[in-house]
Formats: structure tokens, sequence, C-alpha cells
């Protein structure tokens, strides 16, 4: 149930979203739930996560907010899915997890320090310096 006791399971009755349903995943997403997106709301669509041609419902558990780009890719073979906990996970179309959010799980970065010896040596400064100028 809505905030005003509308009702946000449409179920089969309604292939559009209303905008009470439309408030409700707003509300909910807070924007793209493609991983590492994050565009804001008022860049997103509603996706159905069972298209409505295959027998999915106009409800708030079908829903996702995906911001333009994300919902053709959806529809071209990507998937998001919500999870129990409430997070949003991303798989690309060969079955693989997407992961690049900002945080950054690669394993670049991770290297102790640099290639090579450390450059200054404690070496220089000892003769004349270019003190020869003018
Ligand atoms: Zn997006």
């Amino acid at each position: 149930m809505g905030p005003d006791g509308i009702p946000l399971d449409h179920g089969r009755a309604l292939r559009l979203v209303p905008p009470s349903l439309r408030r409700a995943v707003e509300v909910r997403d807070g924007g793209c739930v493609f991983t590492g997106c994050g565009a804001p709301t008022w860049w997103c669509d509603v996706h159905h996560l069972l298209e409505w041609a295959n027998g999915g419902e106009t409800s708030l558990a079908n829903s996702a907010l995906l911001c333009e780009r994300h919902h053709t890719k959806v529809h071209h073979g990507f998937r998001v899915e919500r999870q129990p906990d409430g997070q949003w996970h991303t798989w690309s179309p060969d079955g693989t997890r997407i992961y690049t959010g900002p945080s950054g799980t690669g394993p670049s970065g991770t290297e102790p320090g640099g290639t090579g010896p450390p450059r200054g040596n404690g070496l220089g400064g000892t003769g004349p310096a270019l003190t020869t100028a003018a």
C-alpha cells in the first residue's frame, strides 16, 4: 500500500506504470539501480524486471529504476536483480556479475611500492650547484 492508501500492486490490470507506483520505485531505489551508475531518478524509467509481455506484473516488486542507457542494456541481455537485503546486483549477458562500483574492487593499486630503486639516493647536492648563472 502506498502512503495514501493507494494500492501499488496492480497485477496484470495495468501495463503502464501509474504515477503512484513510479513514486514508490523512486523512493525505494533512489536512482538507476545498474551497478556503478547512480543516475538520478529524473533520468530513469521504471523497468519491468519480468517483462509484462511475459507475464510480469505492474508492481513494486517487479519494478526497477533504470536510466535510459541501462534500460536499453537490460533489454539487450544485461540483468538486474534485487536481493533480499535490498541491494541490486547486475549481471552482464555472459552471466558474470558486474562489480564496477565507485569503491573499486579490482586488483589494481595493491602493489607494494613502485618499480625500480627509489629516486634521490642522497648523493645529490654535494658538488657546486648551478651557481654560475649570470
Ligand atoms: Zn544507469
